[in-house]
């Protein structure tokens, strides 16, 4: 049986629940001193806490806690006043202590909340509680066609991840979200993903595993007050990647209910390419973590002093920060959405800062820059540019310096290792033709190149005075000053502009 998105939520209420990993970027481990740092050989950054040997005493990382404080704060929770960690016994080899240490029902935060915005719309979405943990390693599975366990030869361990520091967020059910659920979802993703980066604690970056999300989705019949059976689709590792699999779980649940049918609760996999989920393992065949508290670890029990001094130091909340930029860009939400989709406010606020205008600021990052960061395949950030490079670009464009086009030249020159702008604006002769003797010369040639255009403009017709600009701009290589071009040649021609 079909069932169309619309169909699902003509009939069904959808209740998310959101649960969000978060690697921090702390300079070690979370329980030893090993470093954290990616790209390190296999193996290279381990120690015995962290490899689980015996007699291996962990001590907690006071970074670790002091961000996952800052995380609770900034999503309004109450901060625990006494907390523990607990142990979470399973059997899995990239963990090679046989448990995981975690939280279990004495979590650091808890009872908060994270306004998101969809269509200009705020939603509040309910925290239950965010929690420290740990990452485990990382298995390679190798022979088989894709990388997964079942057809592999044999199996590589890399323990360099396993104790790297974890603060697993979860939201309360999510409900009043209908049509709009996969939109929530994706907002909430995204904002908490801001919200981390400016808080500084991780880089949050998805695509690395920095940040990763459980989506667990229910229908219950539109009205009840009672929710549905849940599925669970695991690791989705992208804002699109969460709205789709919201979207597509909604309507396979629709179909399996109007079918007659019942949900089974159980974990699902999401497939990029077919933006579809499959089954993974079912509650029934779910482990007992056998949770116990963590008897080779301390309770935590954050100062309140400590806690005040950290809320007061929050940085502006993302959400109102963008507002408040928006406000002061005059720009739409939408033109704002495009900025942030970009990456962009960091070095446009960095420009604007270096003393370029907003509007200025805004067009280069906007345009040249973020075409050609798309071009190599990079990030705004990773460009081989600064912001007070560009403001200084803007500011040779607003002493009438450099056009436009020049102004791109030198960008080019710049990300290309040719100097700062000044730098290249001298190596590549880019000044705008302020020569009145060889500005007017080029205009002569122009006209004498093209009569029946000169004609033209003497008969009335000043709209074709475009084309002889083009020829004087094409004959000093862009480098005119097109307003002053086309001023002579209406002298010349005796035609009044
Ligand atoms: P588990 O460890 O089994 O995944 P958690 O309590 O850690 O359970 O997370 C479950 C998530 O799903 C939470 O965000 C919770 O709010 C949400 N949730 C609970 N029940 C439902 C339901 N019936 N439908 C949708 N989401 C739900
Ligand atoms: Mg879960
Ligand atoms: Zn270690």
């Amino acid at each position: 049986m079909t069932v169309t998105y619309e169909d699902a939520l003509a009939t069904y209420e959808p209740v998310l629940g959101l649960e969000v990993h978060v690697e921090l970027g702390t300079a070690t481990k979370m329980f030893c001193g090993c470093a954290t740092a990616l790209g390190a050989g296999p193996n290279t950054q381990t120690c015995p806490v962290c490899l689980g040997l015996p007699g291996a005493l962990p001590v907690v990382n006071e970074t670790g806690v002091e961000s996952a404080v800052k995380i609770g704060l900034a999503l309004n929770c109450e901060i625990a006043e006494w907390c523990r960690f607990a142990r979470k016994n399973y059997f899995y080899p990239d963990m090679p202590k046989n448990f995981q240490t975690s939280q279990y029902d004495e979590p650091i935060a808890y009872d908060g909340y994270l306004d998101v915005e969809v269509d200009g719309e705020v939603f509040r979405v309910e925290i239950e509680r965010a929690h420290m943990e740990e990452d485990t390693g990382k298995s390679t599975h190798v022979g088989g066609a894709t990388g997964r366990i079942h057809g592999a030869s044999h199996s590589l361990l890399d323990y360099n991840r396993a104790g790297i520091p974890l603060i697993e967020i979860v939201t309360k059910p999510i409900t009043g979200a209908g049509d709009r659920a996969p939109d929530v979802a994706k907002a909430y993703v995204a904002e908490l993903r801001e919200l981390i980066k400016a808080l500084g604690v991780s880089e949050a970056r998805m695509e690395q595993g920095q940040l990763r999300c459980d989506v667990n989705l229910s229908l219950m019949p539109a009205g009840a007050t009672v929710f549905g059976t849940r599925s669970e689709t695991k690791n989705v590792n992208s804002l699109r990647s969460v709205e789709r699999a919201v979207r597509s779980e909604v309507v396979r649940h629709a179909e399996v209910l109007d079918g007659g049918g019942r949900i089974v609760q159980e974990t699902r996999h999401f497939h990029e390419d077919t933006g579809t989920t499959t089954s993974g393992r079912t509650k029934e065949e779910a482990e007992d973590y056998r949770y116990f508290p963590e008897p080779d670890l301390v309770p935590v029990a954050p100062a309140r002093e400590w806690v005040e001094k950290l809320r007061a130091g929050l940085p502006e909340l993302p959400r109102l920060r963008r507002n408040r930029l928006r406000e002061e860009w005059g720009v739409s939400a939408h033109d704002m959405q495009s900025i942030l989709n970009a990456g962009a406010i960091g070095a446009i606020v960095a420009t604007i800062d270096a003393g370029a205008d907003a509007a200025a600021a805004r067009k280069w990052w906007m345009g040249e820059l973020a075409r050609r960061a798309n071009e190599d395949g990079v990030e705004l950030a990773a460009l081989a540019i600064t912001p007070e490079q560009v403001a200084r670009v803007a500011a040779l464009v607003a002493e009438g310096k450099l056009n436009d086009k020049l102004a791109r030249q030198v960008i080019t020159g710049v990300l290309d290792g040719e100097g700062a702008p000044d730098e290249v604006v001298d190596k590549r002769g880019l000044a705008i033709v302020k020569d009145e003797g060889a500005l007017g010369a080029a205009v002569d040639e122009a006209i004498a190149a093209n009569p029946a255009v000169a004609d033209k403009i003497r008969g009335g017709k000043v709209q074709a005075a475009g084309a002889l600009v083009g020829a004087v701009m094409k004959a000093t290589r862009g480098q005119a000053d097109a307003a002053r071009a086309r001023e002579l040649i209406m002298e010349k021609l005796g035609v009044a502009d």
